[in-house]
């Protein structure tokens, strides 16, 4: 797209978005996969080092492909601020930078904002490695962390309240695996009220279905490995955020220095997945909807949780913030984990395996496989019980996800 216009739909945007003006013409961006970039003199070497000129010098440290994936989210990510604001250009607003997973992302995201001495705020309810990562490695650093279980207004405004050296507020909505709903606006807002910054992991609803940064959020991280590439065939992750001097100073000193870097070839790989994004989120949203209503009406479930259902405690709130209710959803099993385990061997076309926003329909049990590193009692205060199994519904046909529930439910 030689023209850009923020005002073309999201396929179109995603899919020409900084694409051409390649080598020979090529229609996509050729793969680089090249870990060095030469200088054709010293006085141009020093002047992108100094970064009065752009170019590339070493793969840890940028690469076209995986530059070109980062902005195409950062666009994503950023859109309705696009919209609101006067400007077409994406790099007046926010940034993104992309990484080798999602936890090297979430974990860059915090330790570039965050030094011993301080706090960060962060709800209870949280993929596993992101606790993990608060709960064993911040510590290490001379990091608190204070958790959150009530995630209303005033379960934020406490622990805020308590703590004046917080900098930093981590939210994940819809929440793996319990698919809590947290108000975005109301926790950004607070957040700043306190002088701290929100980072939100929209990995579960990508921003098809929510843009936590137009609702205030500072920092918005991913694992790229799910909806964002599509098709289950890399780790990647992403750091998006408004903050420009961090993304321009803090996070490059990180991404130099830790090392977190992804591929070529897998950047190129997710480039490939988000020209379908918009195509394969309408059809995850559609297919979670039926499965979600199937599920919430058969005997074998005691409860599902959706976004999108009315029954769902975070249907009020993720109406408000959210466009679409997402392709994820969990449920309980009238006989826990015997039930589920049961469920799980009896499904012929739904895969048993940890991933998701994938094309492909995944379920997983998160007691005993994602989140078994978290202990018991903290599983449980996460509101994951022994019955509670995890869907990523596909993009499969309708009819033919809900036959193999079927089967692999009756009594
Ligand atoms: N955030 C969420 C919500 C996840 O579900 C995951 C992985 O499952 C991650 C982050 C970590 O991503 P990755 O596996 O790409 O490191």
């Amino acid at each position: 797209m030689n023209e850009f216009s923020k005002n073309y739909g999201l396929s179109t945007l995603v899919n020409h978005y900084a694409e051409g003006g390649h080598p020979h013409r090529a229609h996509v961006m050729p793969i680089y996969q090249t870990s060095l970039f030469s200088f054709p003199d010293h006085a141009t070497g020093v002047a992108i080092y100094d970064g009065s000129q752009e170019g590339y010098t070493y793969t840890r440290a940028g690469n076209p492909n995986v530059d070109h994936f980062a902005r195409r989210v950062a666009l994503l990510e950023a859109l309705d601020l696009l919209h609101e604001q006067k400007t077409d250009q994406l790099d007046d607003l926010a940034a993104g930078k992309a990484f080798a997973s999602g936890m090297a992302a979430i974990s860059s995201a915090i330790l570039a904002r965050v030094k011993a001495g301080e706090v960060i705020i962060a709800q209870e309810s949280l993929y596993s490695n992101a606790y993990n990562f608060l709960s064993m490695i911040a510590p290490r650093m001379g990091i608190e962390v204070v958790w959150v279980k009530d995630t209303t207004a005033s379960g934020w405004e406490a622990a805020l309240q308590a703590n004046p050296k917080a900098t930093l507020v981590y939210a994940e909505t819809p929440a793996n695996p319990t698919m809590l709903v947290v108000n975005l606006a109301e926790v950004a807002e607070l957040a700043h009220q306190h002088d701290c910054w929100l980072v939100v992991d929209n990995t579960f609803a990508t921003p098809y279905c929510q843009r936590p940064l137009s609702m205030g959020a500072d920092v918005v991280v991913h694992s790229a490995t799910k909806y964002l590439s599509g098709h289950g065939v890399i780790i990647g992750g992403l750091v998006i955020s408004t903050r420009l001097g961090y993304m321009k100073q803090e996070i490059p000193l990180i991404m130099k220095t830790l090392g977190g870097a992804p591929s070529p070839f897998d950047a190129w790989l997710a480039n490939m997945g988000l020209k379908t994004f918009e195509l394969r989120l309408q059809r995850h949203c559609e297919n979670a909807m039926a499965v979600a209503q199937f599920l919430q009406d058969h005997p074998a479930v005691e409860r599902v949780h959706y976004p999108g259902l009315e029954s769902d405690a975070g249907y009020a709130i993720a109406k408000e913030q959210m466009h679409a209710f997402g392709g994820m959803l969990s449920f309980v099993l009238r006989g826990g984990l015997s039930a589920g385990e049961r469920l799980m061997n009896r499904l012929n076309l739904v895969t048993l395996g940890v991933s998701l926003g994938n094309v492909d329909s995944l379920i997983q049990h998160p007691a005993s496989m994602t989140h078994v590193s978290v202990p018991p009692a903290e599983r449980e205060k996460m509101g994951i019980s022994d019955g509670l199994v995890r869907f990523s519904v596909g993009t499969e046909n309708e009819q033919d996800i809900l036959a193999d529930l079927e089967q692999g439910l009756a009594m």
